[in-house]
């Protein structure tokens, strides 16, 4: 007998990206193989959106979010825009909003104008009533300050690519988010394991960020959503529950997140 492979879950892979044009049916068949059962296919602008919402057409197992990177915040947007957005965001097979938030890394990055559309962004989410995909980079207080301004009943969601330390990972869940592990946490150097270890499983996604950050051992090369089955191995390795109960609670835990049936 063949021990049957886990559902997992993506959450957050830009498999809509120009680097899976040449090859985007074999990443789809090893991602099956893999056991990949729920796919989030995250927009980035108003034209990123569109290509998520139409590859989440073709596939029952794939999922769109409708965002706005801060890396294409690069000064005040128009109401237009934004209407734009909104108009995606009601979109069929649309499960949340994201990915947005802000992203201090760059030299040349935009910090009001970042802030704007974040917040912007998370009245969208509330409005629409959808859960929010959070990017973050070297900008969490200002990140934890808007989520507290911002913060209605309804806000739900996930720090992508969380990257922070237990401290911020606890604060991320008193807002009512969950921590979406990249395959980071299979790095040597990563702070992850710690937070993996430390809180409730009820509280962490899986995902790749595809093609960005493949986990050991494919370090290196082009991330791919059958890798988030190493992330999820190596989230087990660091839980006191077994193989089986986490991943089965991973996989619960995003198709709750993005109501999912
Ligand atoms: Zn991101
Ligand atoms: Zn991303």
């Amino acid at each position: 007998m063949t021990a049957t492979v886990p559902a997992l879950a993506d959450i957050h892979c830009h498999l809509s990206f120009p680097e899976f044009d040449a090859d985007r049916d074999q990443v789809i068949e090893r991602l099956r193989e893999a056991g990949v059962e729920l796919l989030v296919d995250p927009g980035t602008c108003a034209e990123s959106s569109r290509r998520s919402i139409a590859l989440a057409g073709r596939y029952d197992f794939i999922f769109a979010n409708v965002g706005l990177h801060p890396h294409e915040v690069t000064g005040p947007l128009s109401a237009e825009m934004y209407g734009e957005l909104e108009t995606l965001a009601r979109a069929e097979k649309v499960v949340g909003i994201g990915e947005i938030g802000l992203d201090y890394h760059w030299p040349d990055h935009h910090p009001e104008a970042q802030r704007e559309a974040f917040r912007e962004m998370l009245r969208m989410a509330a409005r629409l009533d959808l859960p929010v995909v959070i990017h973050c980079r070297d900008a969490w207080p200002d990140t934890l300050r808007i989520l507290s301004e911002e913060r209605t009943s309804a806000l739900r969601g996930a720090m992508h690519c969380f990257s922070g330390d237990l401290d911020l990972a606890r604060r991320c869940i008193a807002l009512g988010l969950k921590l979406s592990i990249p395959g980071v946490v299979t790095y040597k150097k990563s702070i992850l394991p710690e937070v993996v270890a430390n809180v409730s499983l009820d509280d962490l996604l899986s995902e790749t960020d595809a093609p960005y950050l493949a986990p050991v051992p494919m370090r290196g090369k082009r991330n791919e959503p059958a890798f988030v089955a190493h992330t999820v191995q190596k989230i087990a390795d660091l839980r006191p529950e077994s193989f089986e109960e986490v991943t089965e609670a991973i996989f619960s835990n995003a198709k709750r997140l993005f109501n999912i049936a």
